[in-house]
């Protein structure tokens, strides 16, 4: 991964806007720039230099990871001595921050350890995020790790449908996925797994319970990987015995609406224009209301990022974004059904990176 590119755009950035000077502390920002993937560190960025302040625990790791940077190891708060560092440097009349990810008690350490004549005006919370534009858009790096993510997904998937049983707890399925996921090398995974099955399976965030999963009904997988940072995440829905006719059609119009909107994916379209593609589906068939969440995110260091694939939503797709398209219905006491892939933005359209089978499966 090129840091040093990385950080040469985030400085173009900021002197469009006018900045002389950066503190970045949320830990994806960090790494995205500087290639650290500890958990305690600052990164501070002038139009001359890069700083990465971290702690004791990092005094090997830090400097083997980081290039594009220098490394400081202190032994008081990395993001205050950031700010110190900001201060001391010549020319520098002002510093962003990110408030978004930035606690009223962070702010307030930071500005007691500025000189008095510093304290009102040195730290200035940014209107918009300053990393985020540059880590939506995936470079050649990002879309292989992420593709090599989706794929261990897929993988998981298929086992996992050689292993389900009737009787079987949902903890037990979650377990196999989660074990398998890290003998097969992932990270870890990249949000709690989540099992949903029989009357669960309508609940849009039904997390892996000790219930066992019923001789019919529904089971929702939803689960991801981390492999080398970058998030994986996809959702398949099967169902265990035969399904009943209201079952099967329900799953046959999600399913119409996810690849509506897998369609209907790239660049120049407004993020608005995808979820209309599946919720326009939803609504023809009489289920609307049981949509109740968002088309999709953008995924890649963290599990959610922007952009948001959600109704009325103005952001335009650019080439190398990942995001996900994931419509669900949720039939409450009945049942739920989510298809979910992550597709990448091409120059021409979009790239689904779980290719796992979407049909119907009856196990
Ligand atoms: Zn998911
Ligand atoms: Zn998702």
């Amino acid at each position: 991964m090129d840091h040093f590119r990385r950080i040469g755009q985030l400085r173009r950035r900021l002197t469009k806007a006018g900045l002389s000077g950066l503190l970045v502390t949320h830990p994806p920002d960090v790494r995205y720039l500087s290639g650290f993937t500890g958990s305690s560190a600052a990164l501070a960025v002038t139009r001359r230099a890069a700083r990465l302040f971290s702690d004791g625990r990092y005094t090997a790791q830090a400097p083997e990871e980081v290039e594009a940077a220098q490394v400081q190891i202190v032994s008081t708060s990395p993001a205050v001595s950031a700010v110190e560092w900001l201060a001391a440097q010549p020319g520098i009349e002002l510093a962003g921050f990110d408030p978004a990810w930035t606690t009223v008690a962070d702010l307030a350490r930071w500005k007691a350890a500025l000189p008095f004549r510093l304290r009102r005006t040195f730290l200035s919370a940014l209107a918009a995020p300053p990393v985020e534009p540059l880590r939506c858009i995936k470079d050649e790096d990002e879309l292989s790790a992420m593709t090599e993510a989706a794929l261990l997904g897929c993988k998981l998937f298929d086992h996992v449908l050689g292993f389900i049983w009737p009787g079987m707890a949902e903890i037990e399925v979650a377990a196999e996925i989660e074990h398998r996921a890290r003998l097969l090398g992932a990270e870890g995974m990249s949000f709690e797994t989540i099992v949903a099955s029989g009357a669960r399976s309508a609940l849009p965030h039904g997390r892996a319970t000790t219930a066992r999963l019923p001789r019919r009904g529904f089971l929702t997988l939803d689960f991801g990987v981390i492999l080398k940072g970058y998030c994986s995440d996809m959702t398949r829905t099967v169902h265990l015995g035969t399904p009943r006719d209201k079952e099967r059609s329900a799953y046959h119009a999600v399913l119409e609406a996810q690849e509506a909107a897998v369609a209907a994916v790239g660049p120049g379209v407004r993020c608005g224009d995808v979820d209309e593609a599946a919720r326009g589906i939803l609504r023809k068939a009489g289920l609307a209301d049981a949509f109740s969440h968002s088309t999709g995110h953008g995924v890649g260091l963290e599990i959610h990022e922007p952009p948001r694939i959600g109704a009325e939503q103005t952001t335009r797709l650019v080439p190398g974004m990942v995001v996900t398209i994931e419509p669900g219905v949720y039939l409450a006491p009945r049942f739920g059904i989510r298809i979910e892939d992550m597709v990448a933005v091409t120059q021409s359209g979009g790239q689904v990176l779980t290719p796992a089978p979407k049909a119907l499966i009856e196990l």
